[in-house]
C-alpha cells in the first residue's frame, strides 16, 4: 500500500539538523520550557505576523485554552461549522458550553459566513470558524459580523498553518488563532503539539497562565488552568521543520496543481478550489466524489491507493446522543457522505501521484456509469 502521507521521506531530508537539535536538548536537559520553546515562539510569532505565540501540548488544547482565556462557561454558546474534526466541538462541550453549528459553503467546505448572523443569540460568546483542508475561512466577512455583535473570533487553523487570506497569514486573522503540530499537519512535530497566536497582551498573559495550571507565579494559582506545555524536544524538531515550511508549501502547491491538471476533466469528481483572496496550503487534497464515495474508496484500497475520509460524519451527527440539534445542515451532510482525501504531501512521488490519478479516474468513472 502506498503511504497516504510520507513522513519518513521528510525526515531523511532534515535528519542531520533535527538529530543535532534533539541531541542538544538531551545534553542541556531542560525538557520542560527549555530555551527552544521560547526561541520557537518568537520565530512562529514572527512568521505569522502577530505579537504573541503561546505554544502548547496539542491543537485541541490550543482551542481549549483559548476558550478558557475568553472566559467561556457553562450555558454559553459558541458558533462553529457543522463540518470539521470533532475536537472543534469537543473543547466547547468540555467547558459545559454549547456548540451551535452553522452549515458550510459548498465550494470551500468552510463555515458559510452568510448563515452566521441568524445563529447568534444572547448566549453567543464566540465564533470559532475552521480553516478546513488548508484554506482560510471567510474571515473578512466573519470579522465584520463579530465586530457588529462584539464577539471574539477563534480561528481553528489546525490544517492551515502557512496559508494566507488577503495577504495575511492564517492564525493572525482573528482574536486568537490556534494551530496543531500533529505530525501530519502542514507544520508537524514528532508527537503532539500546538500553539495559540494573538495580538492581545491580556489574552496572551491569560493563555500563558492557563498553560501552567493557572499559575501567575510559581505555586500561586490564580485561575483554572491545565498542564498544556509543549515539550522542549518537540520545539527543537519544529525549529528545524519551520526552516523548510515555505519550501514544502511550494511543493504542496505543485502536487495540488498536478492533481488538478489531470483530474479536472473527470465528471465523477469535484476538485478543491481556492478563492482569489486566499493561498491554500493543502493540509489535505480533498475531492468530492459524485457517486458512491464508499465504493470508490474501497476499490481504491484494493488498488493499494489509500483514500482517507475527512470526515465521515458531521459534528451534529457525532453529538446526536448527547445534544439536541433542531437545525439541518444539508451541505455538511453532502460533504460528509461524498468527500475523500487523496494521498498527498510535499514528498509525494511522481509515480505514486500518477498511480492515484489513473486509478481514481478509472474507478470513479466506472462507479458513476453503473446504474443501480
Ligand atoms: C487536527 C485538528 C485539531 C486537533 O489538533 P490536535 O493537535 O490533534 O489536538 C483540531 N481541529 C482541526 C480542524 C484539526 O484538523
Amino acid at each position: 500500500m502506498m503511504k497516504f502521507i510520507d513522513l519518513q521521506m521528510q525526515y531523511q531530508h532534515i535528519k542531520k539538523n533535527v538529530n543535532k537539535r534533539i541531541q542538544s536538548v538531551l545534553e542541556h536537559g531542560q525538557f520542560i520550557m527549555g530555551p527552544e520553546v521560547y526561541e520557537l515562539e518568537e520565530r512562529l510569532a514572527d512568521y505569522v505576523g502577530v505579537k504573541h505565540c503561546i505554544t502548547c501540548s496539542s491543537g485541541t488544547d490550543a482551542l481549549l485554552m483559548s476558550l478558557m482565556a475568553l472566559g467561556i462557561k457553562p450555558n454559553d454558546e459558541v458558533i462553529i461549522p457543522a463540518f470539521s474534526f470533532y475536537a472543534t466541538a469537543e473543547v466547547i462541550l468540555l467547558l459545559g458550553a454549547t456548540p451551535v453549528c452553522v452549515d458550510i459553503d459548498p465550494k470551500t467546505y468552510n463555515i458559510d459566513a452568510s448563515q452566521i448572523e441568524s445563529a447568534i443569540t444572547e448566549r453567543t460568546k464566540a465564533i470559532m470558524p475552521v480553516s478546513l483542508y488548508g484554506q482560510c475561512a471567510d474571515f473578512k466577512s466573519i470579522n465584520d459580523i463579530a465586530q457588529k455583535h462584539n464577539l471574539p473570533v477563534i480561528e481553528d487553523a489546525a490544517q492551515s498553518f502557512g496559508a494566507t487570506h488577503h495577504g495575511r497569514k492564517s492564525c493572525s486573522l482573528s482574536t486568537i488563532g490556534c494551530t496543531s503540530f500533529f505530525p501530519t499537519k502542514p507544520l508537524g512535530c514528532y508527537g503532539d503539539g500546538g500553539a495559540c497566536f494573538t495580538d492581545d497582551d491580556d489574552l496572551a498573559e491569560a493563555l500563558r497562565q492557563i498553560r501552567v495550571h493557572g499559575q501567575s507565579e510559581r505555586y500561586n494559582h490564580t485561575r483554572l488552568g491545565i498542564n498544556g506545555r509543549l515539550d522542549t524536544i518537540q520545539a527543537a524538531v519544529l525549529l528545524e521543520k519551520l526552516n523548510i515550511l515555505d519550501d514544502e508549501i511550494l511543493l504542496r502547491e505543485g502536487k495540488a496543481a498536478n492533481y488538478h491538471k489531470h483530474l479536472k476533466s473527470a465528471s465523477s469528481l469535484t476538485l478543491p478550489m481556492t478563492r482569489d483572496e486566499n493561498s491554500h496550503v493543502f493540509g489535505q487534497y480533498t475531492v468530492l466524489i459524485h457517486k458512491d464515495r464508499d465504493l470508490v474508496v474501497e476499490l481504491m484500497r484494493q488498488h493499494e491507493t489509500p483514500l482517507f475520509i475527512h470526515y465521515p460524519r458531521t459534528i451534529p451527527e457525532q453529538l446526536m446522543s448527547s445534544q439536541k440539534f433542531n437545525k439541518t445542515h444539508p451541505t455538511s451532510n453532502i460533504a460528509s457522505r461524498s468527500v475523500a482525501s487523496l494521498p498527498f504531501g510535499p514528498y509525494l512521488t511522481y509515480n505514486d501521484q500518477v498511480k492515484v490519478i489513473e486509478k481514481l479516474i478509472t474507478v470513479s468513472e466506472k462507479v458513476q456509469s453503473q446504474s443501480i
